[in-house]
């Protein structure tokens, strides 16, 4: 079905309700953060207040998320209980600038690289994605874009390689916008891949169904069909989607 403005402001009794999730990998090179969620502000007693919303989103936005973060959910409030400071991250890395993804880069952008591809960034004030990535929440705050590059990885064959090593690889996944980057972590033979939005629970990739949060079908396709060979790969640990309520926080050591 295609999008529509009615569709995305759904009235409550069909609205569901689904995990934000940020990621940190612990790395010989450092710490590295994936996406940053939802800020305290749009949700300051822990519960879902339209007026906090309405002062994080402009009003169509507004409409269309109903977030809460829960007491102690917020990215930095997360990162204290495990005795990290917003400093002591090395790299934060954003897959795309939608605003439930970059909202939280607020409590950590005093990490000492703040990587995103100059891909999405693009893109971010020109066509639809104007109206869906709010600039207020991350124009501020700076961070190095590097261009993705050719790859023999990826389903369009670009990837930014954070450490020349491709044990960390940003690879462009586009469809849900230009520009996301999926985050592939890999040692020795095996492998864990975070999806971001190009999926939002494996029945997407198993069953070929498109997200309807798109903009290019067809490249959602084409980064479907390479998250599917990146999951039947032997040295597959796990392929986590951002908003998958099937994943449970844990710990994956590869
Ligand atoms: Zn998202």
């Amino acid at each position: 079905m295609r999008n529509t403005a009615k569709q995305l402001a759904a009235p409550d009794k069909d609205r569901i309700t689904l995990p934000v999730f940020t990621y940190l990998i612990e790395h010989p090179k450092g710490l590295i953060l994936v996406d940053t969620g939802w800020c305290r502000e749009i949700s300051p007693e822990g519960v879902y207040d339209p007026k906090a919303v309405a002062a994080v989103l402009p009003p169509h936005l507004a409409a269309l998320f109903h977030p809460s973060v829960p007491a102690g959910m917020a990215v930095d409030e997360q990162l204290a209980v495990m005795g990290i400071h917003p400093e002591d991250l090395d790299y934060v890395l954003l897959t795309h600038l939608d605003p439930d993804h970059v909202a939280g880069l607020k409590h950590v952008n005093s990490a000492r690289h703040i990587i995103l591809p100059e891909d999405e960034y693009f893109w971010s004030c020109r066509a639809v994605y104007k109206t869906r990535q709010p600039q207020k929440l991350w124009i501020q705050y700076p961070m190095e874009r590097p261009y993705y590059r050719g790859s023999v990885i990826g389903p369009n064959h670009w990837v930014i390689d954070l450490f020349g090593d491709e044990s960390i690889l940003l690879v462009n996944v586009p469809g849900h916008t230009d520009g996301q980057a999926a985050i592939l972590i890999q040692n020795g033979g095996s492998f864990v891949l975070l999806a971001a939005d190009a999926a939002y629970s494996p029945r997407n990739w198993e069953e070929m169904i498109t997200p309807g949060f798109g903009f290019a079908r067809g490249w959602q396709v084409k980064s479907l069909r390479w998250i599917s060979d990146m999951a039947a790969e032997p040295g597959c640990a796990a392929v986590l989607c951002s908003h998958d309520p099937a994943v449970e926080p844990g710990v994956i050591a590869i």
